[in-house]
């Protein structure tokens, strides 16, 4: 049965079903984790070199302190994880990864979910929700837990719960063994006995879930050296994940290209609950576009870490790459566009924003030098359209944008196709039908209409992928107008239907 095929209804039943299965057979109910297909790992070199990571923290940071992680901002994580086709990692095939014996495509994320000490990170209902948001995305984590917590107290969760979600590919296990700071409190030999009594007793208390060699250790802290880890190898474990490491550099991409790294560091895709109450103010915004992150700073989007942390791909190591032409004219890209490409994104429309009274200079030229360092994919105007990147078509029909580096779509720029309109204020010329700006507009419309449907069947995307630029924005863009980005939406479904 492959994934692709699978509905969420068939899933649900299926994962039902593979319930009764349970201890009979575990190989058809690990679907979520099947091998790797031909076309999945695209055979470009990079892709067997590095792993994006991160982890999410289900514990006592929950809704307290200045970090936050919700309930709907890890929803909104996990699809958009699932809806740009990332794919997710078990314990197993995250350990022969690390030790070289696998690869993984391009577009990896090895999830995990520690769970704190501490009564709140075992909370059933907090994890049943989680676990919906992994299953309806198709995706899998690692689950690191500390089994004197399971099943202690009503409402915290238990070895039948794990055993389903284990059976059902929604989860390998981890143990989670202690924080730096108790860690140095103990010499080797406790470490090693605790480590390893945390190991056994997951694996006795999962054994009918057919959990016979428990693989991951997780770890508070990265900066252990893998020297000081000879504890947790001596235990049988074969990686460990340490903690959060600040996205920025390279650092996790480094560390990763590294086989016999056996700390690795993670990810905390945590918000911040000031900038998740800024957002909030704006209706315009769409956090399942925009989830921020920034235990670090306020200044990177979930979608930026990932495709920061994602392994490359640059355009010479396309298959076969055919480059498509689209626009009326064809430009030189512009420096602001990066060599890293991206396969999935959104179509985000901008209008140029200049104050001219005279449209007839809202031209496609004139939008182009308009745009000083930043850079787009296409201006229009109602001469027409200037294409401003190349575009290629990879031989298993996969179609690769580069990467705006310099752009107006913060937050979003790494995977979106940029489309600059020429000219501004079209909302308010939108009902002067007699205007001359009303006219011009109409004209831009029908070329950036030809174009975005062009784009769409390219790529196959829907057209909930076009979207206006204050629809993405968390900093109040107001550009191309709210009015503007819906009439535009309907005369793609003319366009589209007609
Ligand atoms: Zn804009």
């Amino acid at each position: 049965m492959s994934k692709e095929k699978l509905t969420r209804r068939e899933f649900l039943k299926f994962s039902t079903a593979s319930l009764v299965s349970t201890g009979l057979n575990i190989l058809p109910i690990r679907s979520l984790v099947e091998p790797f297909s031909a076309k999945e790992n695209l055979n470009y070199p990079v892709s067997a070199k590095s792993i994006t990571y991160w982890q999410y923290d289900g514990g006592h940071k929950y809704q307290s302190g200045e970090t936050t992680m919700t309930p709907a901002l890890f929803k909104a994580q996990m699809d958009y994880l699932g809806q740009r086709g990332y794919h997710t990692v078990s314990d197993n095939q995250l350990a022969e990864f690390i030790e070289g014996d696998m690869n993984l495509p391009y577009n990896t994320v090895a999830l995990g979910i520690k769970l704190n000490q501490g009564k709140s990170s075992y909370d059933k209902e907090q994890l049943l929700e989680m676990m919906s948001s992994l299953s309806e995305n198709k995706l899998h984590a690692i689950l690191f837990i500390d089994p004197d917590q399971i099943g202690s107290t009503p409402g915290v969760v238990g070895w039948g719960d794990l055993a389903k979600w284990y059976n059902s590919g929604l989860i390998s296990l981890g143990a989670f063994g202690f924080d730096e700071k108790n860690l140095s409190d103990l010499d080797f030999s406790q470490r090693y006995q605790e480590v390893r009594r945390l190991k056994r007793t997951i694996e006795e208390r999962m054994a009918n879930a057919k959990v016979a060699n428990l693989k991951v250790l997780g770890l508070a802290s990265s900066k252990e050296s893998n020297r000081h880890l000879v504890f947790a190898r001596k235990a049988g474990y074969r990686f460990a994940l340490g903690g959060n490491i600040k996205a920025k550099g390279n650092e996790v991409r480094d560390n990763l290209v590294i086989f016999d790294r056996f700390n690795l560091p993670t990810l905390a895709p945590y918000s911040t609950k000031a900038t998740l109450r800024k957002m909030g103010y704006s209706s315009q915004n769409n956090p399942m576009l925009t989830p921020l992150i920034s235990e670090v700073d306020d200044k990177r989007t979930f979608g930026e870490i990932i495709s920061h942390y994602q392994t490359p791909v640059y355009s010479h190591q396309l298959n076969q790459a055919q480059e498509v032409k689209m626009g009326d004219k064809i430009e030189e890209p512009r420096e602001g566009l990066g060599r890293k490409l991206f396969q999935d994104g959104l179509v985000i429309v901008h209008t140029t924003g200049r104050k001219d009274d005279n449209p007839w200079s809202w031209m496609s030229e004139t939008a182009y030098k308009s745009l000083g360092r930043k850079a787009v994919h296409f201006t229009v105007g109602h001469d027409g359209v200037v294409q401003l990147s190349p575009i290629y078509k990879d031989r298993y029909g996969k179609v690769w944008f580069p990467m705006i580096e310099h752009g107006g779509a913060w937050g979003v720029n790494e995977w979106g196709v940029s489309i600059e309109l020429a000219g501004s204020n079209y909302d308010k010329y939108l009902n002067r039908k007699k205007s001359e700006h009303y006219e011009v507009i109409r004209r831009i419309t029908d070329n950036a209409t030809n174009l975005i449907v062009d784009l769409m069947k390219l790529t196959g995307w829907d057209i909930d992928r076009v979207v206006g630029h204050l629809e993405v924005s968390f900093r109040g863009k107001s550009d191309p107008g709210v009015k503007y980005i819906d009439y535009l939406r309907s005369k793609l479904v003319q366009n589209l239907t007609g």
